[in-house]
Protein backbone atom coordinates (compact mmCIF):
# COMPACT_ATOMS: atom_id res chain seq x y z
CA UNK A 1 0.00 0.00 0.00
CA UNK A 2 1.43 3.77 -0.83
CA UNK A 3 1.57 6.40 1.56
CA UNK A 4 -2.07 7.81 1.43
CA UNK A 5 -0.25 11.50 2.74
CA UNK A 6 1.30 11.72 -0.18
CA UNK A 7 0.74 12.51 -4.14
CA UNK A 8 0.60 9.32 -6.41
CA UNK A 9 3.78 9.19 -8.64
CA UNK A 10 3.48 7.80 -12.01
CA UNK A 11 6.02 7.45 -14.45
CA UNK A 12 4.74 6.84 -18.25
CA UNK A 13 7.40 6.21 -20.49
CA UNK A 14 6.69 6.85 -24.37
CA UNK A 15 5.40 9.71 -25.71
CA UNK A 16 3.52 7.85 -28.94
CA UNK A 17 -0.43 7.89 -28.94
CA UNK A 18 -0.28 5.80 -26.01
CA UNK A 19 1.92 7.74 -23.80
CA UNK A 20 0.47 10.89 -24.49
CA UNK A 21 -3.20 9.73 -25.15
CA UNK A 22 -2.63 8.08 -21.24
CA UNK A 23 -1.31 11.36 -19.64
CA UNK A 24 -4.16 13.18 -20.95
CA UNK A 25 -6.46 10.58 -20.00
CA UNK A 26 -5.45 9.74 -16.29
CA UNK A 27 -4.50 13.42 -15.56
CA UNK A 28 -7.91 14.30 -16.31
CA UNK A 29 -9.73 11.22 -14.81
CA UNK A 30 -8.04 10.10 -11.75
CA UNK A 31 -9.17 13.24 -9.63
CA UNK A 32 -12.26 12.03 -10.08
CA UNK A 33 -11.72 8.44 -9.18
CA UNK A 34 -9.34 9.00 -6.42
CA UNK A 35 -8.92 11.77 -3.20
CA UNK A 36 -5.34 11.44 -3.63
CA UNK A 37 -3.07 14.37 -5.53
CA UNK A 38 -1.94 13.08 -8.87
CA UNK A 39 1.87 13.62 -10.41
CA UNK A 40 2.62 12.52 -13.62
CA UNK A 41 5.90 12.31 -15.41
CA UNK A 42 6.40 11.40 -18.95
CA UNK A 43 9.79 10.00 -20.13
CA UNK A 44 10.39 9.77 -23.85
CA UNK A 45 13.64 9.48 -25.89
CA UNK A 46 14.45 11.37 -28.44
CA UNK A 47 16.01 9.44 -30.51
CA UNK A 48 13.69 6.20 -30.81
CA UNK A 49 10.98 7.09 -33.23
CA UNK A 50 7.21 6.66 -32.67
CA UNK A 51 5.31 4.13 -34.89
CA UNK A 52 3.37 7.26 -36.51
CA UNK A 53 0.50 5.41 -37.79
CA UNK A 54 -3.01 4.53 -36.66
CA UNK A 55 -4.77 7.04 -38.79
CA UNK A 56 -8.30 4.67 -38.15
CA UNK A 57 -10.26 5.21 -34.86
CA UNK A 58 -13.44 3.64 -34.08
CA UNK A 59 -16.24 5.34 -32.02
CA UNK A 60 -15.14 5.28 -28.61
CA UNK A 61 -12.86 8.07 -28.99
CA UNK A 62 -15.11 10.18 -29.00
CA UNK A 63 -15.73 9.51 -25.32
CA UNK A 64 -11.79 9.03 -24.59
CA UNK A 65 -11.35 13.03 -26.25
CA UNK A 66 -14.16 14.24 -24.34
CA UNK A 67 -13.34 12.16 -20.97
CA UNK A 68 -9.44 14.36 -21.88
CA UNK A 69 -11.44 17.67 -21.45
CA UNK A 70 -10.34 18.73 -25.39
CA UNK A 71 -12.43 20.50 -27.61
CA UNK A 72 -13.59 18.30 -30.24
CA UNK A 73 -13.24 21.54 -33.06
CA UNK A 74 -9.78 21.83 -32.12
CA UNK A 75 -8.91 18.52 -32.24
CA UNK A 76 -10.65 18.25 -35.87
CA UNK A 77 -8.39 21.29 -36.32
CA UNK A 78 -5.24 20.41 -35.02
CA UNK A 79 -5.07 16.71 -35.85
CA UNK A 80 -5.47 17.04 -39.70
CA UNK A 81 -8.87 15.02 -38.61
CA UNK A 82 -12.00 14.06 -40.89
CA UNK A 83 -15.23 11.60 -39.61
CA UNK A 84 -15.83 8.38 -40.17
CA UNK A 85 -18.52 6.34 -40.52
CA UNK A 86 -17.26 2.70 -41.37
CA UNK A 87 -14.96 0.69 -43.44
CA UNK A 88 -15.83 -0.45 -46.97
CA UNK A 89 -13.92 -4.08 -47.82
CA UNK A 90 -13.37 -4.77 -51.72
CA UNK A 91 -12.21 -7.68 -53.53
CA UNK A 92 -11.87 -9.94 -49.47
CA UNK A 93 -14.73 -12.15 -50.72
CA UNK A 94 -13.65 -12.42 -54.41
CA UNK A 95 -10.68 -12.15 -56.43
CA UNK A 96 -11.04 -8.72 -59.02
CA UNK A 97 -10.83 -11.50 -62.13
CA UNK A 98 -13.96 -12.81 -60.62
CA UNK A 99 -15.92 -10.21 -59.68
CA UNK A 100 -14.43 -6.90 -59.98
CA UNK A 101 -15.47 -4.34 -57.93
CA UNK A 102 -17.07 -6.87 -55.20
CA UNK A 103 -17.06 -4.99 -51.86
CA UNK A 104 -19.32 -4.82 -48.82
CA UNK A 105 -19.42 -2.52 -46.00
CA UNK A 106 -19.30 -2.61 -41.82
CA UNK A 107 -21.04 0.55 -40.88
CA UNK A 108 -20.39 1.48 -37.01
CA UNK A 109 -24.22 2.40 -36.07
CA UNK A 110 -26.43 -0.95 -35.23
CA UNK A 111 -29.06 -2.41 -37.86
CA UNK A 112 -32.20 -0.48 -38.46
CA UNK A 113 -34.66 -2.34 -35.94
CA UNK A 114 -38.45 -2.87 -36.01
CA UNK A 115 -40.17 -2.78 -33.39
CA UNK A 116 -41.48 -6.81 -32.31
CA UNK A 117 -39.57 -8.52 -34.71
CA UNK A 118 -36.08 -8.99 -35.51
CA UNK A 119 -35.90 -8.21 -39.05
CA UNK A 120 -31.89 -9.37 -39.43
CA UNK A 121 -33.29 -12.78 -38.47
CA UNK A 122 -36.26 -12.27 -40.86
CA UNK A 123 -34.39 -11.06 -43.87
CA UNK A 124 -31.08 -13.86 -43.50
CA UNK A 125 -34.13 -16.48 -44.20
CA UNK A 126 -34.39 -15.08 -47.31
CA UNK A 127 -33.53 -16.81 -50.62
CA UNK A 128 -29.88 -14.81 -51.52
CA UNK A 129 -30.72 -13.52 -54.69
CA UNK A 130 -33.75 -11.90 -53.17
CA UNK A 131 -31.86 -10.41 -50.04
CA UNK A 132 -29.76 -7.41 -51.30
CA UNK A 133 -26.99 -6.06 -49.66
CA UNK A 134 -27.42 -6.58 -46.00
CA UNK A 135 -25.70 -2.71 -44.80
CA UNK A 136 -27.38 -0.88 -47.62
CA UNK A 137 -30.52 -2.19 -46.07
CA UNK A 138 -30.22 -1.97 -42.62
CA UNK A 139 -28.30 0.87 -42.38
CA UNK A 140 -27.66 4.03 -44.33
CA UNK A 141 -24.19 5.00 -43.80
CA UNK A 142 -22.74 3.28 -46.53
CA UNK A 143 -24.55 5.84 -48.74
CA UNK A 144 -24.14 9.06 -46.78
CA UNK A 145 -20.44 8.35 -45.96
CA UNK A 146 -20.27 7.65 -50.07
CA UNK A 147 -22.04 11.24 -50.48
CA UNK A 148 -19.49 12.82 -48.92
CA UNK A 149 -21.56 13.70 -45.68
CA UNK A 150 -20.78 14.16 -42.34
CA UNK A 151 -22.48 12.77 -39.53
CA UNK A 152 -23.48 16.16 -37.49
CA UNK A 153 -24.34 19.12 -38.07
CA UNK A 154 -22.34 21.76 -36.91
CA UNK A 155 -24.90 22.94 -34.03
CA UNK A 156 -24.94 19.46 -32.80
CA UNK A 157 -22.91 19.17 -29.28
CA UNK A 158 -19.37 18.23 -29.43
CA UNK A 159 -18.55 14.71 -29.81
CA UNK A 160 -22.35 14.06 -30.27
CA UNK A 161 -24.17 13.31 -33.85
CA UNK A 162 -26.90 12.21 -36.10
CA UNK A 163 -25.17 8.71 -36.69
CA UNK A 164 -22.23 6.68 -35.01
CA UNK A 165 -19.12 8.13 -36.23
CA UNK A 166 -15.16 8.32 -35.42
CA UNK A 167 -12.47 9.63 -36.82
CA UNK A 168 -9.71 9.74 -39.72
CA UNK A 169 -6.39 11.31 -38.12
CA UNK A 170 -2.69 12.25 -38.32
CA UNK A 171 -1.00 10.02 -35.23
CA UNK A 172 1.52 12.23 -34.97
CA UNK A 173 -0.57 15.24 -34.57
CA UNK A 174 -2.76 13.96 -32.22
CA UNK A 175 0.12 13.13 -29.60
CA UNK A 176 1.82 16.62 -30.73
CA UNK A 177 -1.85 18.04 -29.69
CA UNK A 178 -2.10 16.55 -26.62
CA UNK A 179 1.69 17.37 -25.73
CA UNK A 180 0.83 20.96 -25.88
CA UNK A 181 -2.72 20.67 -23.88
CA UNK A 182 -0.49 18.75 -20.94
CA UNK A 183 2.52 19.95 -20.63
CA UNK A 184 0.63 23.00 -20.15
CA UNK A 185 -1.87 21.42 -17.58
CA UNK A 186 0.87 20.06 -15.22
CA UNK A 187 2.31 16.84 -16.73
CA UNK A 188 6.38 16.56 -16.47
CA UNK A 189 7.73 15.64 -19.60
CA UNK A 190 11.01 14.21 -19.51
CA UNK A 191 13.15 13.88 -22.44
CA UNK A 192 15.47 10.79 -21.97
CA UNK A 193 15.90 7.11 -22.67
CA UNK A 194 15.33 4.49 -19.87
CA UNK A 195 18.55 2.34 -19.96
CA UNK A 196 17.73 0.21 -17.25
CA UNK A 197 14.89 -1.33 -15.09
CA UNK A 198 15.54 -2.47 -11.78
CA UNK A 199 13.25 -5.22 -10.66
CA UNK A 200 12.74 -5.42 -7.00
CA UNK A 201 12.84 -9.27 -5.40
CA UNK A 202 8.86 -9.58 -5.81
CA UNK A 203 9.23 -8.18 -9.66
CA UNK A 204 7.92 -5.11 -8.76
CA UNK A 205 9.55 -1.89 -10.50
CA UNK A 206 12.20 -0.25 -7.42
CA UNK A 207 13.67 2.33 -10.63
CA UNK A 208 14.48 3.23 -13.51
CA UNK A 209 17.49 4.35 -14.81
CA UNK A 210 18.08 7.23 -17.48
CA UNK A 211 21.16 6.96 -20.07
CA UNK A 212 22.00 10.43 -18.45
CA UNK A 213 22.39 8.75 -14.99
CA UNK A 214 19.15 10.04 -13.36
CA UNK A 215 17.43 7.27 -11.66
CA UNK A 216 13.47 7.93 -11.32
CA UNK A 217 10.80 6.42 -8.82
CA UNK A 218 7.59 6.00 -9.08
CA UNK A 219 4.10 4.25 -7.43
CA UNK A 220 2.64 2.89 -10.83
CA UNK A 221 4.92 2.65 -13.91
CA UNK A 222 3.17 3.01 -17.62
CA UNK A 223 4.97 1.09 -20.50
CA UNK A 224 4.16 2.97 -23.48
CA UNK A 225 7.37 2.14 -25.27
CA UNK A 226 5.95 0.44 -28.20
CA UNK A 227 6.91 -3.12 -29.29
CA UNK A 228 10.57 -2.80 -27.35
CA UNK A 229 7.80 -3.58 -24.26
CA UNK A 230 11.03 -2.19 -22.31
CA UNK A 231 9.47 -2.23 -18.86
CA UNK A 232 6.51 -4.97 -19.31
CA UNK A 233 8.78 -7.25 -20.71
CA UNK A 234 11.81 -6.24 -18.90
CA UNK A 235 13.06 -9.73 -17.72
CA UNK A 236 11.46 -11.08 -20.95
CA UNK A 237 9.36 -13.54 -18.52
CA UNK A 238 6.24 -12.28 -19.62
CA UNK A 239 4.72 -14.90 -21.92
CA UNK A 240 3.44 -13.42 -25.74
CA UNK A 241 0.40 -14.88 -26.51
CA UNK A 242 1.54 -14.83 -30.54
CA UNK A 243 -1.62 -14.81 -32.41
CA UNK A 244 0.20 -15.01 -36.23
CA UNK A 245 -0.60 -18.51 -36.96
CA UNK A 246 -4.29 -17.14 -36.85
CA UNK A 247 -3.59 -13.24 -38.09
CA UNK A 248 -0.81 -13.53 -40.82
CA UNK A 249 -0.37 -10.00 -41.33
CA UNK A 250 3.34 -8.69 -40.34
CA UNK A 251 4.59 -5.76 -42.43
CA UNK A 252 3.47 -3.10 -43.90
CA UNK A 253 4.67 0.06 -46.42
CA UNK A 254 3.62 2.93 -45.77
CA UNK A 255 2.62 6.48 -48.16
CA UNK A 256 1.07 9.44 -47.72
CA UNK A 257 -0.26 11.40 -50.75
CA UNK A 258 -1.85 14.77 -51.65
CA UNK A 259 -5.85 14.73 -52.17
CA UNK A 260 -7.83 15.72 -54.54
CA UNK A 261 -9.28 18.90 -52.55
CA UNK A 262 -11.61 18.80 -49.61
CA UNK A 263 -14.87 17.51 -51.84
CA UNK A 264 -12.96 14.21 -52.16
CA UNK A 265 -13.01 13.14 -48.53
CA UNK A 266 -15.23 9.88 -47.99
CA UNK A 267 -16.29 9.41 -44.54
CA UNK A 268 -15.16 6.02 -44.77
CA UNK A 269 -11.74 3.60 -44.56
CA UNK A 270 -11.13 1.36 -47.95
CA UNK A 271 -9.62 -1.87 -47.20
CA UNK A 272 -8.92 -3.23 -50.40
CA UNK A 273 -7.49 -7.01 -50.49
CA UNK A 274 -4.75 -7.98 -52.15
CA UNK A 275 -2.69 -11.29 -53.02
CA UNK A 276 -1.17 -11.53 -49.53
CA UNK A 277 -2.94 -8.50 -47.92
CA UNK A 278 -4.51 -5.60 -47.89
CA UNK A 279 -4.38 -1.83 -48.59
CA UNK A 280 -6.00 0.93 -46.65
CA UNK A 281 -6.55 4.03 -47.71
CA UNK A 282 -7.71 7.06 -45.82
CA UNK A 283 -8.62 10.56 -46.43
CA UNK A 284 -7.69 13.39 -43.91
CA UNK A 285 -8.19 17.18 -44.41
CA UNK A 286 -4.36 17.84 -46.48
CA UNK A 287 -3.44 14.40 -47.23
CA UNK A 288 -4.27 10.43 -47.92
CA UNK A 289 -2.77 8.06 -45.78
CA UNK A 290 -1.75 4.71 -47.31
CA UNK A 291 -0.41 1.48 -46.23
CA UNK A 292 0.05 -1.99 -47.61
CA UNK A 293 0.22 -4.54 -44.77
CA UNK A 294 1.07 -8.32 -45.96
CA UNK A 295 2.41 -11.48 -44.71
CA UNK A 296 5.70 -11.73 -45.30
CA UNK A 297 5.44 -15.68 -45.02
CA UNK A 298 3.21 -14.79 -48.34
CA UNK A 299 5.21 -12.20 -50.21
CA UNK A 300 8.24 -9.97 -50.39
CA UNK A 301 8.78 -6.52 -49.42
CA UNK A 302 9.14 -5.39 -53.36
CA UNK A 303 6.01 -7.14 -54.67
CA UNK A 304 4.28 -5.22 -51.58
CA UNK A 305 5.60 -2.03 -52.65
CA UNK A 306 4.95 -2.97 -56.40
CA UNK A 307 1.13 -3.50 -54.96
CA UNK A 308 0.93 -0.18 -53.57
CA UNK A 309 2.52 1.85 -56.14
CA UNK A 310 -0.06 -0.02 -58.63
CA UNK A 311 -2.93 0.71 -56.08
CA UNK A 312 -2.03 4.53 -56.04
CA UNK A 313 -0.90 4.50 -59.63
CA UNK A 314 2.13 6.06 -59.57
CA UNK A 315 5.26 4.58 -60.10
CA UNK A 316 7.57 3.20 -56.87
CA UNK A 317 10.19 5.97 -57.38
CA UNK A 318 7.82 8.81 -57.54
CA UNK A 319 6.42 7.85 -53.25
CA UNK A 320 8.57 8.41 -49.88
CA UNK A 321 7.68 4.59 -48.59
CA UNK A 322 7.83 3.30 -44.92
CA UNK A 323 8.75 0.00 -43.93
CA UNK A 324 6.88 -1.20 -40.66
CA UNK A 325 7.01 -4.76 -38.61
CA UNK A 326 4.27 -5.79 -36.43
CA UNK A 327 4.38 -8.48 -33.95
CA UNK A 328 1.15 -9.91 -33.49
CA UNK A 329 -0.73 -10.83 -30.46
CA UNK A 330 -0.58 -9.65 -26.42
CA UNK A 331 1.60 -9.58 -23.25
CA UNK A 332 -0.54 -12.36 -20.78
CA UNK A 333 0.42 -10.10 -18.01
CA UNK A 334 -1.40 -6.36 -19.00
CA UNK A 335 -0.21 -5.18 -15.85
CA UNK A 336 2.15 -6.88 -13.08
CA UNK A 337 2.91 -5.61 -9.90
CA UNK A 338 3.54 -1.95 -9.97
CA UNK A 339 3.81 -1.96 -14.14
CA UNK A 340 0.93 -1.44 -16.56
CA UNK A 341 1.24 -1.53 -20.18
CA UNK A 342 -0.57 0.29 -22.81
CA UNK A 343 -0.01 0.64 -26.44
CA UNK A 344 1.84 -1.31 -28.76
CA UNK A 345 3.72 -2.59 -25.63
CA UNK A 346 0.46 -4.67 -24.51
CA UNK A 347 -0.26 -5.94 -27.88
CA UNK A 348 -0.94 -5.24 -31.60
CA UNK A 349 -3.68 -7.24 -33.42
CA UNK A 350 -3.23 -5.69 -37.30
CA UNK A 351 -4.78 -2.24 -38.28
CA UNK A 352 -7.99 -4.37 -39.78
CA UNK A 353 -10.27 -2.71 -37.52
CA UNK A 354 -8.69 -0.11 -36.25
CA UNK A 355 -8.72 -1.01 -32.90
CA UNK A 356 -5.04 -0.21 -31.77
CA UNK A 357 -6.47 3.33 -30.35
CA UNK A 358 -9.25 1.18 -28.72
CA UNK A 359 -7.09 -0.67 -26.99
CA UNK A 360 -4.94 2.35 -25.53
CA UNK A 361 -8.30 3.64 -24.20
CA UNK A 362 -10.14 0.75 -22.73
CA UNK A 363 -6.91 0.18 -20.71
CA UNK A 364 -7.05 3.96 -19.75
CA UNK A 365 -11.30 3.13 -18.81
CA UNK A 366 -10.02 0.12 -16.37
CA UNK A 367 -7.23 1.39 -14.74
CA UNK A 368 -8.33 4.61 -13.57
CA UNK A 369 -11.40 2.73 -12.61
CA UNK A 370 -8.91 0.11 -10.77
CA UNK A 371 -5.75 2.46 -9.33
CA UNK A 372 -8.42 2.99 -6.10
CA UNK A 373 -7.73 -0.58 -5.49
CA UNK A 374 -4.06 -0.66 -6.36
CA UNK A 375 -3.81 2.56 -3.92
CA UNK A 376 -5.68 0.81 -0.93
CA UNK A 377 -3.75 -2.80 -1.20
CA UNK A 378 -6.07 -4.76 -2.88
CA UNK A 379 -4.48 -6.22 -6.00
CA UNK A 380 -6.14 -5.07 -9.49
CA UNK A 381 -3.88 -6.91 -11.31
CA UNK A 382 -4.96 -10.36 -12.84
CA UNK A 383 -8.43 -8.90 -13.14
CA UNK A 384 -6.71 -5.85 -15.77
CA UNK A 385 -5.11 -8.79 -17.88
CA UNK A 386 -7.90 -10.69 -18.07
CA UNK A 387 -10.22 -7.38 -19.34
CA UNK A 388 -7.56 -6.74 -21.69
CA UNK A 389 -7.27 -10.00 -22.74
CA UNK A 390 -11.17 -10.48 -23.47
CA UNK A 391 -10.31 -7.32 -25.27
CA UNK A 392 -7.69 -8.96 -27.42
CA UNK A 393 -9.77 -12.52 -28.16
CA UNK A 394 -12.75 -10.70 -29.29
CA UNK A 395 -10.70 -8.60 -31.86
CA UNK A 396 -9.02 -12.28 -32.80
CA UNK A 397 -11.91 -13.61 -33.89
CA UNK A 398 -13.42 -10.42 -35.33
CA UNK A 399 -10.42 -10.15 -37.67
CA UNK A 400 -10.27 -13.57 -38.86
CA UNK A 401 -13.55 -13.48 -39.34
CA UNK A 402 -12.81 -11.15 -42.16
CA UNK A 403 -10.19 -13.33 -43.89
CA UNK A 404 -12.19 -17.15 -43.21
CA UNK A 405 -15.49 -17.15 -45.25
CA UNK A 406 -13.47 -16.20 -48.01
CA UNK A 407 -14.54 -17.19 -51.32
CA UNK A 408 -10.59 -16.50 -52.95
CA UNK A 409 -8.43 -19.32 -53.54
CA UNK A 410 -6.92 -17.31 -56.08
CA UNK A 411 -2.97 -17.26 -53.44
CA UNK A 412 -1.77 -19.39 -50.80
CA UNK A 413 -2.36 -16.35 -48.43
CA UNK A 414 -6.32 -16.96 -49.08
CA UNK A 415 -6.19 -20.69 -49.15
CA UNK A 416 -4.19 -20.55 -45.95
CA UNK A 417 -6.69 -18.17 -44.29
CA UNK A 418 -9.25 -20.66 -44.58
CA UNK A 419 -7.54 -23.71 -43.37
CA UNK A 420 -9.40 -25.14 -40.15
CA UNK A 421 -6.18 -25.20 -37.99
CA UNK A 422 -5.97 -21.47 -38.49
CA UNK A 423 -9.37 -20.82 -37.16
CA UNK A 424 -9.50 -19.82 -33.20
CA UNK A 425 -12.30 -22.49 -31.25
CA UNK A 426 -13.49 -19.78 -29.98
CA UNK A 427 -14.55 -18.19 -33.34
CA UNK A 428 -15.28 -22.01 -34.87
CA UNK A 429 -18.07 -22.65 -31.94
CA UNK A 430 -19.55 -19.02 -32.63
CA UNK A 431 -19.57 -20.38 -36.68
CA UNK A 432 -21.00 -23.25 -35.54
CA UNK A 433 -23.81 -22.08 -33.17
CA UNK A 434 -24.47 -20.01 -36.38
CA UNK A 435 -24.77 -22.05 -39.16
CA UNK A 436 -28.57 -22.35 -39.03
CA UNK A 437 -29.27 -19.23 -37.25
CA UNK A 438 -27.77 -15.81 -36.64
CA UNK A 439 -24.85 -14.03 -34.09
CA UNK A 440 -27.01 -13.32 -31.11
CA UNK A 441 -26.81 -10.77 -28.33
CA UNK A 442 -25.96 -13.98 -25.73
CA UNK A 443 -23.18 -14.99 -28.00
CA UNK A 444 -20.50 -11.44 -26.17
CA UNK A 445 -20.58 -9.37 -23.26
CA UNK A 446 -20.33 -5.94 -24.63
CA UNK A 447 -18.24 -4.60 -21.56
CA UNK A 448 -14.84 -5.98 -22.15
CA UNK A 449 -15.73 -7.41 -26.55
CA UNK A 450 -15.53 -4.17 -28.76
CA UNK A 451 -17.24 -6.57 -31.34
CA UNK A 452 -20.55 -7.73 -30.94
CA UNK A 453 -23.49 -9.46 -32.67
CA UNK A 454 -24.49 -6.07 -34.84
CA UNK A 455 -20.44 -6.33 -36.03
CA UNK A 456 -20.37 -10.04 -36.42
CA UNK A 457 -23.70 -9.88 -38.87
CA UNK A 458 -22.27 -6.66 -40.89
CA UNK A 459 -19.54 -8.54 -41.85
CA UNK A 460 -21.03 -11.97 -41.39
CA UNK A 461 -23.33 -11.02 -44.04
CA UNK A 462 -21.08 -9.02 -46.62
CA UNK A 463 -19.37 -12.12 -46.77
CA UNK A 464 -21.89 -14.15 -47.90
CA UNK A 465 -23.15 -16.04 -44.83
CA UNK A 466 -26.18 -17.52 -45.77
CA UNK A 467 -27.73 -18.01 -41.93
CA UNK A 468 -30.08 -20.52 -42.27
CA UNK A 469 -29.51 -23.52 -44.37
CA UNK A 470 -33.05 -23.92 -45.65
CA UNK A 471 -34.36 -20.86 -46.86
CA UNK A 472 -38.07 -19.94 -45.81
CA UNK A 473 -40.41 -19.09 -48.66
CA UNK A 474 -41.51 -15.41 -48.36
CA UNK A 475 -44.16 -15.30 -46.14
CA UNK A 476 -46.68 -11.58 -45.47
CA UNK A 477 -44.88 -11.43 -42.60
CA UNK A 478 -41.66 -11.62 -44.09
CA UNK A 479 -42.90 -9.37 -46.70
CA UNK A 480 -44.39 -6.83 -43.75
CA UNK A 481 -41.22 -6.77 -42.03
CA UNK A 482 -39.11 -5.85 -45.31
CA UNK A 483 -41.66 -3.01 -46.13
CA UNK A 484 -41.32 -1.41 -42.43
CA UNK A 485 -37.70 -1.71 -42.49
CA UNK A 486 -37.40 0.45 -45.84
CA UNK A 487 -40.04 3.00 -44.65
CA UNK A 488 -38.13 3.45 -41.40
CA UNK A 489 -34.56 3.60 -43.46
CA UNK A 490 -36.44 6.12 -45.58
CA UNK A 491 -37.58 8.01 -42.88
CA UNK A 492 -34.22 7.75 -40.72
CA UNK A 493 -32.04 8.92 -43.91
CA UNK A 494 -34.48 11.94 -44.42
CA UNK A 495 -33.59 12.83 -41.06
CA UNK A 496 -30.47 12.56 -41.39
CA UNK A 497 -30.05 14.09 -44.68
CA UNK A 498 -31.80 17.31 -43.35
CA UNK A 499 -29.78 17.47 -39.72
CA UNK A 500 -26.22 17.20 -41.12
CA UNK A 501 -23.81 18.74 -43.82
CA UNK A 502 -21.13 18.05 -45.86
CA UNK A 503 -17.85 16.96 -44.93
CA UNK A 504 -16.87 20.37 -47.38
CA UNK A 505 -19.54 22.33 -45.57
CA UNK A 506 -18.19 21.38 -42.03
CA UNK A 507 -14.57 22.04 -42.47
CA UNK A 508 -14.90 25.37 -44.34
CA UNK A 509 -17.21 26.38 -41.35
CA UNK A 510 -14.48 25.34 -38.39
CA UNK A 511 -11.94 26.79 -40.76
CA UNK A 512 -9.70 24.21 -40.68
CA UNK A 513 -9.01 24.51 -44.99
P1 LIG B 1 5.08 4.05 -30.40
O1 LIG B 1 4.37 4.92 -31.36
O2 LIG B 1 6.08 3.07 -30.96
O3 LIG B 1 5.77 4.95 -29.32
C1 LIG B 1 6.76 4.43 -28.44
C2 LIG B 1 7.35 5.57 -27.66
O4 LIG B 1 8.21 5.03 -26.66
C3 LIG B 1 8.22 6.54 -28.47
O5 LIG B 1 8.00 7.85 -28.01
C4 LIG B 1 9.65 6.12 -28.13
O6 LIG B 1 10.57 7.19 -28.24
C5 LIG B 1 9.45 5.70 -26.67
N1 LIG B 1 10.46 4.78 -26.15
C6 LIG B 1 10.75 3.54 -26.59
N2 LIG B 1 11.73 2.99 -25.84
C7 LIG B 1 12.05 3.92 -24.90
C8 LIG B 1 12.98 3.98 -23.84
N3 LIG B 1 13.80 2.94 -23.58
N4 LIG B 1 13.05 5.11 -23.10
C9 LIG B 1 12.24 6.16 -23.34
N5 LIG B 1 11.33 6.16 -24.32
C10 LIG B 1 11.25 5.06 -25.11
N6 LIG B 1 -4.12 1.94 -34.58
C11 LIG B 1 -5.36 2.42 -34.79
O7 LIG B 1 -6.10 2.68 -33.84
N7 LIG B 1 -5.80 2.65 -36.07
C12 LIG B 1 -5.05 2.38 -37.15
O8 LIG B 1 -5.49 2.62 -38.28
C13 LIG B 1 -3.76 1.83 -36.95
N8 LIG B 1 -2.96 1.52 -38.01
C14 LIG B 1 -1.74 0.97 -37.78
C15 LIG B 1 -0.96 0.56 -38.86
C16 LIG B 1 0.27 -0.05 -38.64
C17 LIG B 1 1.09 -0.50 -39.81
C18 LIG B 1 0.76 -0.22 -37.30
C19 LIG B 1 2.09 -0.85 -37.03
C20 LIG B 1 0.00 0.20 -36.23
C21 LIG B 1 -1.27 0.78 -36.45
N9 LIG B 1 -2.07 1.16 -35.38
C22 LIG B 1 -3.32 1.64 -35.61
C23 LIG B 1 -1.61 1.06 -34.00
C24 LIG B 1 -1.14 2.42 -33.54
O9 LIG B 1 -0.14 2.89 -34.41
C25 LIG B 1 -0.58 2.32 -32.13
O10 LIG B 1 -1.54 1.71 -31.31
C26 LIG B 1 -0.30 3.68 -31.59
O11 LIG B 1 0.51 4.41 -32.45
C27 LIG B 1 0.37 3.59 -30.25
O12 LIG B 1 1.72 3.35 -30.36
P2 LIG B 1 2.58 3.43 -29.04
O13 LIG B 1 2.47 4.80 -28.48
O14 LIG B 1 2.21 2.29 -28.17
O15 LIG B 1 4.04 3.13 -29.54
Amino acid sequence: MTNPEMPLKIIIVGGGTAGWLSAGFLFSQLPQTTNRAVQITLIEASDIPTVGVGEATIPSLRQTLAACGVSEIEFLKSCDATFKHGIQFTQWRKAPKEDPGEAYFHPFGDPIEVAGLNPARQWSRLEPEERGAFADLFSVQAELAKSGRAPKHLRDRPYDGALAYAYHLDAGKLAQFLKERFRKRGINHVIGTVEDVALGDDGVIASLTLQSGDVMTADLYIDCTGFAARLINSDKTNVFEDKSPILFVDKAVTTRIPHDGIQAINGYTKCTAQTSGWIWDIALQERRGIGHVYSSRHTSEEDAKRQLAQYIGQPEGDLDIRALNMRIGYHRQQWRGNCVAIGLSSGFLEPLESTGIYLIEMANWALADMIPRFLSGARPQDHFSRIMSNHYENITDFLKLHYCLTDRRDTAFWRDNCEADTIPVTLQEKLNAWEDNIPSVYDFDRTTQCFSQTNFQFVLFGMGWRGHKQPTPRSERIGHMLQELATRRQRLREFVVRDTVTNAEIFSAIGTN
